[in-house]
């Protein structure tokens, strides 16, 4: 892709109905790795697609995640609330000349929305995603990055890393692990978990010029583990 100037993409996630507590940074392009709500009334999505939906940006990208039950409970009823933004669920849409994949899936976790089990229920799911993804939009992080719990477990998909490291992607968001949030340049991915843990911390934002996306606001992560 070619532009006059360097896209401008706003990463949120993981704000749990807080998307108002932090000034959402001017961009391009807003996406929302998900966990919108607290336990996914029809009631907070309303309240959540108003506040983002009222954002300047051109395009507003978001998924579900394991807190936003009514999107996998009602899916008629929650996406019929989505007025405002584009509501992925295992779709593409394009923005701006970036093809953007969302999915909302991750690794079983006492039932909470879109849990599936580990392994081949996962890979099914990121198979799907196509060969041509410039961005690549999961709730939950793939293994060994951003995917660290306080007590240093790693909860990450497995099947998620393996497609993403035959994908490469340019930038791989997500969130879901609160405690992990940072970004990590790998290879050819930027991978950015970009979880606000409620209204603790702002958006992260990157600049996409014709050399693909770089942070210029966000912090670094933390260990990754390679393995
Ligand atoms: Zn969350």
């Amino acid at each position: 892709m070619t532009n006059a100037r360097p896209l401008r993409l706003i990463l949120m996630s993981d704000t749990h109905g807080r998307e108002g507590a932090h000034p959402v940074p001017d961009g391009d392009i807003l996406l929302h790795a998900g966990d919108l709500t607290d336990v996914g009334r029809a009631r907070e999505i309303a309240a959540v697609n108003a506040g983002l939906g009222a954002l300047p940006h051109r395009h507003k990208l978001v998924i579900a995640g394991n807190h936003d039950f009514l999107f996998e409970n009602d899916p008629p009823a929650a996406r019929a609330l989505m007025t405002g933004v584009t509501y992925l669920e295992d779709t593409a849409a394009d923005a701006a000349g970036l093809k953007v994949w969302g999915s909302p899936w991750q690794p079983w976790f006492f039932d909470w929305a879109f849990n599936l089990k580990r392994g081949a229920a996962l890979a099914e799911k990121w198979a799907r995603v196509p060969d041509d993804v410039d961005v690549l939009v999961t709730h939950g992080p793939p293994y060994g990055i951003g995917d660290r719990c306080h007590d240093g477990r790693r909860v990450g998909c497995r099947a998620l890393l393996d497609r993403v490291r035959a994908l490469k992607p340019r930038l791989h968001v997500f969130g879901h692990i609160h405690e992990d949030r940072g970004w990590w340049q790998i290879g050819e991915t930027l991978f950015v978990n970009a979880a606000q843990n409620y209204d603790t911390h702002p958006a992260m934002v990157v600049e996409w010029s014709d050399t693909g996306p770089r942070i210029v606001e966000g912090e670094a992560g933390g260990p990754i583990d390679p393995s």
